[in-house]
């Protein structure tokens, strides 16, 4: 057996609150694996990803990545570490204003001295490499486009371009199909495997979407009540398994059943908040090399 890149132990988050959104979570991730993360809305999918690159502070419990505990390093080592995790985001944290392949070679940043990346001096094998990237997910023509001016489907695919730019050992992805139609979705989901396939990224992605978990991961593990109650290949996945998971959680209504119900003024100021929690809870993400 492989040596594992991620090794999770007894990891269990309690917020503020007194809410047990983790209750020792152990598992191993190996290098390649496209792993999708699945459960129902307040399962603890979201913290257990945030954990991994400590967006999220764990409690209590290990995490062992590319044989670094990550749990206990200092601001300093852990930027450090960082830079080897990209993570792809539900609402995108790409920078609006800034065209999309600044905002790509944004990913090179953690690599970048302080001085090069304040007068935008990127290597010129990082501008080629965003280029062949932009041009693998269809983007050639948005090239020098602001990213605001993009539908949300092309801004998910800059931020993959931007997170494989980082040149990561691990890819973390959480929700990143939530804000899309089916289509842009999919599109989106394929992409992101083909191009993890292709580099032997290991990806743990959350979604709430289970027939696109069966399509798309190598590996399926189903979280509840903060616990990991299925971890297996998509095959073994059963339709029982799956309603057992979301059993008693019928009445949580997921974000975007709740979003639906909802008269579209009020829908926007939701959309707004959302988007500044997301953007305040990621800054640290974003300032890694800086
Ligand atoms: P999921 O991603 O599966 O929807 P989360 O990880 O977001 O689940 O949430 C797990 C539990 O932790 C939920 O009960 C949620 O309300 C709670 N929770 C998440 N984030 C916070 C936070 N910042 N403060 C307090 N409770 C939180």
């Amino acid at each position: 057996m492989k040596k594992p890149l991620l090794s999770i132990k007894n990891l269990t988050k309690v917020y503020g609150q007194g809410t047990k959104a983790l209750n020792g979570v152990s598992i191993d991730f190996y290098p390649g694996e496209f792993i999708v993360v699945i459960g129902p809305s307040g399962a603890g999918k979201s913290t257990f990803i945030r954990c991994i690159n400590r967006l999220v502070n764990p409690t209590s419990g290990e995490i062992v990545f590319d044989d670094v505990h990550l749990e206990s390093l200092n601001a300093r080592i852990l930027r450090r570490e960082r830079a080897k995790i990209g993570m792809i985001f539900q609402h995108y944290n790409l920078v609006g204003r800034t065209n999309v392949i600044k905002n790509v070679l944004h990913g090179q940043l953690s690599n970048t001295p302080i001085y090069k990346s304040l007068f935008g001096l990127y290597k010129e094998e990082d501008k080629q490499e965003a280029v062949t990237l932009l041009k693998k997910v269809g983007l050639e023509e948005q090239m020098y486009k602001r990213a605001d001016a993009l539908s949300g489907g092309q801004m998910q695919r800059v931020g993959i371009c931007r997170a494989i730019l980082q040149r990561p050992k691990l890819l973390l992805a959480d929700e990143p199909i939530a804000s899309l139609d089916p289509l842009s979705a999919n599109t989106v989901m394929q992409q992101l495997r083909d191009i993890s396939e292709e580099r032997q990224l290991t990806c743990v992605v959350n979604l709430h979407q289970v027939d696109f978990a069966r399509k798309f991961a190598t590996r399926i593990v189903g979280i509840k009540d903060g616990r990991i109650v299925f971890d297996g290949p998509p095959s073994k996945l059963t339709d029982t398994i799956v309603s057992n998971i979301y059993k008693g959680k019928e009445h949580q209504m997921t974000l975007k059943q709740a979003d639906e119900r909802l008269p579209s003024p009020v829908k926007e100021a939701v959309a707004i908040m959302h988007h500044k929690e997301e953007n305040e809870k990621n800054k640290e993400y974003s300032t890694i090399g800086k």
